[in-house]
């Protein structure tokens, strides 16, 4: 018998056939003799029609009230799915995550769990009734509701399995696993069976949106096994491991990865200097922008350009904060270049092979596409290419490690 934490996202529950489904899964996976605990999100399209609400009041709405509405809709899916378990004559409690006592502080909106008491699951566990909690939202020491922001859900599921040293989480979504590459972009992308957590959190900080981030980092400092599945047509799914044995031997790129909405900035013509360097990144820092792939190049003149990019979001800001302080920074200029986007080749397997580079720049050569900007780690290869040219360029990386072989 095992302990496991299931959590169904938004799609998962979106309707109420899919509750129905959800609470027939739920009872199957307790008649096979384990015990589940549940942790819920929304239903789909919820969270976004209550920010909605509030911004007809205001743009920015009050902090502490957004979180007060949002959470509701949690309230509503779990209540929910609690009465078809009950139906089918099975034991259920939806709980609040007030009523479960999950602690975080007290930052509206992007809250981080500080303690979970096990008490009440732990009750219930024992009753064998399952806990169908409310994911996304916690309490403050001062008792006001928080959320952890978007996608928390996840965060909530492994925190929660953490606490309750579950055997595993499993994470129901509307993928059934994690991909080679964006599916979307390559026809022939593969769904892998395992993945080693240190690859996991490349792809999810790369904006593959199959996990919360800050989800897979708890799960990794507790080494909780994590489970991706698909709610719709539940089988293994992929495996988020933590054992580099049985997957070295495989090959040395996992996946691809990519993001768009990504800017190329360059300062041209900065005299040498670190500190010059550091000014430009203390200055981005203090504005709080997440300054991404960096690069310098040197010109016979002896001065240098940097190069680096950021996300769309920031293009305005950046070009403000760049542009007024040019005579700080010893800039001549600053240039910019939109509508490029990044595209990484992560595995662990690289760690022992720098030939691994060289492959990635032939790829895109014989692709004939450009690479504009590079940057390397010791799991992961990043390429800037211009975003016309994206879908040829992950193709092109892809057949070139043949990850459509991958097993
Ligand atoms: N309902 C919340 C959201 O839409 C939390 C979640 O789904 O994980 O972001
Ligand atoms: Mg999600």
């Amino acid at each position: 018998m095992a302990l496991i934490v299931q959590k169904y996202g938004g799609t998962s529950v979106g309707s109420i056939e899919r509750i129905e489904a959800v609470a027939e899964h739920i009872i199957k996976t307790q008649q096979l003799g384990h015990q589940v605990v549940v942790v819920l999100s929304a239903m789909s399209g919820e969270t976004n029609r209550l920010i909605s609400l509030a911004q007809q009041i205001d743009d920015t709405p009050n902090a502490r009230e957004l979180d007060v509405l949002v959470t509701t809709g949690e309230q509503i899916s779990i209540a929910l799915l609690a009465m078809a378990i009950i139906k089918r004559g099975h034991s259920a409690v939806s709980l609040l995550a007030d009523q479960v006592g999950i602690q975080t502080d007290n930052r509206f909106g992007k809250a981080r769990i500080v303690h979970i008491n096990t008490h009440r699951l732990r009750q219930e566990l024992e009753h064998n009734r399952i806990s169908i909690i409310a994911g996304f939202q916690g309490r403050d020491e001062e008792a006001n509701i928080t959320t952890l922001g978007r996608g928390g859900t996840d965060t909530s599921a492994v925190e929660i399995a953490v606490a309750l040293a579950a055997d595993e989480c499993q994470i129901y979504t509307d993928v059934d696993g994690v991909y080679t590459a964006d599916p979307r972009v390559v026809a022939g992308a593969k769904r892998l069976k395992q993945i080693h957590f240190s690859e996991m959190i490349e792809l999810a900080s790369l904006g593959a949106k199959v996990l919360q981030l800050r989800s897979v980092e708890a799960a990794g400092k507790h080494h909780l096994p994590l489970r991706v599945l698909s709610s719709f047509a539940p089988d293994e799914g992929t495996l988020i491991s933590y054992e580099e044995n049985n997957m070295n031997s495989r090959t040395v790129v996992t996946g691809i990865a990519h993001q768009t909405q990504q800017v190329l900035f360059t300062l041209i013509g900065v005299p040498v200097g670190i500190e010059r360097l550091a000014n430009i990144f203390t200055l981005l820092g203090e504005f709080h922008i997440e300054v991404d792939m960096i690069n310098q190049m040197k010109h016979n003149s002896g001065k240098i350009d940097y190069a680096f990019t950021v996300h769309s979001n920031d293009y305005a800001q950046v070009f403000e904060v760049l542009s007024t302080h040019l005579e700080l920074l010893g800039a001549e200029r600053v240039e910019t270049k939109a509508d490029v986007a990044k595209i990484s080749a992560v595995g662990i397997g690289m760690k022992s092979h720098s030939e691994i580079v060289g492959q990635c720049f032939k790829a895109l050569a014989d692709a004939k596409v450009q690479a504009l900007l590079f940057s390397t780690s010791e799991i992961k290869i990043s390429l800037l290419v211009e975003e016309q040219y994206l879908e040829h360029a992950v193709n092109a990386l892809h057949a070139s490690f043949n990850l459509e072989s991958i097993v």
